[in-house]
């Protein structure tokens, strides 16, 4: 084998990436929501070049675009997602699906090569209508009552009249065939700075991050804020506050090196300044990539609970309301990566954690997964001025291209 077997067209990745930038424009990158016309075109203008890449393509009916080859031998599944965050990055997503498309466009037509790259776009992985919906429809984790009941987080729209309004109604939802690919390979942008600021170029993903979001709710006494003694009051948002403060001096002692965790909102109740709150409401995540981990901390989370409880003042519940396991990434697929990077990237990668969700997470219920990420200038991410430098970008092609080959030549 030689140690150079791309045929990247670095030029061509790059084209194909800012014709996707330039539908739905929004100052340096895109807005780009889930069934919005601008997405509803970038998905025909991802269909329409399939038939290059030795693929035929079908809009399946929960938005997925999915290309599929006729060539014998073993299939590798890549791709990513094609929508955007509100007012966001031109490459969270799109790198992916034009990477997966030039591994096509290279290793299908290639007659000395056993087996081809399919493709998959998958729909609303930013969640503007649920979770991961486009990946967990193909994995078969989606009924019809999800879909029903799914509405656009930002404007309210049903998904079903979204689904419609695009032309999607009525048509069949694709589920993946099992035991037709050998694996799913995604490549992304890092959306964090470990590769930048270590002078690299490839992230070879070990695991994505579980995510595990609760809803603790404070109750006390509503009651007047001029004249309730301090002594007597049972304010709910100071309880609240003192707990926020409690999380961070004790769970360090418990966490892992990596593990995370945020209050996204608080709402106090009834949230006025003549009031003392009598209720207050906290959403709270924790990531890791190991389960143990966020079982310890769920673990100390309801002894502070119940230690704010036996106090007496006010009370406090704890809610888990989402579960999300960590998916750890398959070792031969990891292996390719690194391989790849060494031929053409000059090894400048490192193995590192996903902390944010992809869809490679889903796809790994049903079929090893890999994932490779390429750097974000500043770390930036979910926001118009992300980017990734030209030359970056074309490198992570290549890397991505071989080691897609050599996953396919096992
Ligand atoms: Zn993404």
């Amino acid at each position: 084998m030689s140690d150079n077997p791309t045929r990247v067209d670095g030029a061509r990745v790059l084209a194909d990436l800012n014709a996707l930038r330039a539908i739905g424009a929004y100052k340096t990158g895109v807005h780009k929501p889930s069934f919005s016309e601008p997405h509803r075109r970038s998905l025909e203008w991802l269909a329409a070049r399939l038939p290059d890449a030795g693929l035929s393509a079908e809009i399946d009916g929960i938005g997925n675009v999915l290309g599929t080859s006729a060539k014998p031998g073993p299939k590798l599944l890549a791709g990513s997602h094609l929508e955007s965050q509100n007012y966001a990055g031109w490459l969270d997503g799109p790198l992916g699906v034009v990477y997966a498309l030039e591994a096509a466009r290279v290793i299908n037509p290639d007659t000395n090569l056993d087996g081809a790259v399919e493709l998959a776009a998958w729909c609303d992985e930013e969640g503007h209508f649920g979770q991961f919906l486009g990946s967990r429809s193909y994995v078969g984790a989606v009924t019809e009552a999800e879909i029903d009941a799914a509405r656009d987080r930002t404007s309210g729209k049903a998904m079903r009249d979204a689904l419609r309004d695009v032309g999607l109604a009525g048509r069949a939802r694709r589920t993946a065939e099992r035991g037709r690919h050998i694996g799913y390979l995604e490549a992304h942008i890092e959306q964090g700075e470990t590769l930048e600021s270590g002078g690299l170029k490839i992230g070879v993903v070990t695991s994505i991050v579980g995510i595990w979001q609760y809803r603790i709710s404070f109750e006390g006494e509503q009651n007047h804020a001029g004249t309730t003694r301090m002594a007597v009051r049972r304010d709910a948002g100071l309880a609240l506050a003192r707990f926020c403060v409690e999380i961070d001096d004790r769970f360090p002692a418990t966490a892992g090196p990596r593990t995370v965790w945020t209050t996204g909102r608080i709402t106090l109740d009834p949230g006025a300044p003549s009031i003392i709150p009598g209720r207050a409401e906290m959403l709270f995540q924790i990531r890791d990539d190991d389960a143990r981990v966020i079982e310890r901390l769920e673990d100390l989370l309801r002894t502070m609970a119940a230690e704010v409880n036996a106090k007496g003042k006010c009370s406090v519940a704890v809610e888990r309301i989402r579960t999300g396991a960590p998916a750890l990434m398959e070792a031969s697929f990891q292996h390719a990566i690194e391989a790849a990077s060494s031929a053409l990237a000059g090894g400048k990668s490192q193995r590192m954690p996903s902390g944010a969700g992809h869809d490679a997470q889903i796809l790994a219920t049903i079929m090893p997964a890999g994932m490779l990420f390429v750097p974000s200038i500043g770390g930036i991410s979910h926001h118009w001025t992300e980017n990734t430098a030209d030359d970056d970008i074309v490198t992570g092609a290549e890397v991505f291209v071989d080691a897609c080959r050599r996953l396919l030549k096992g």
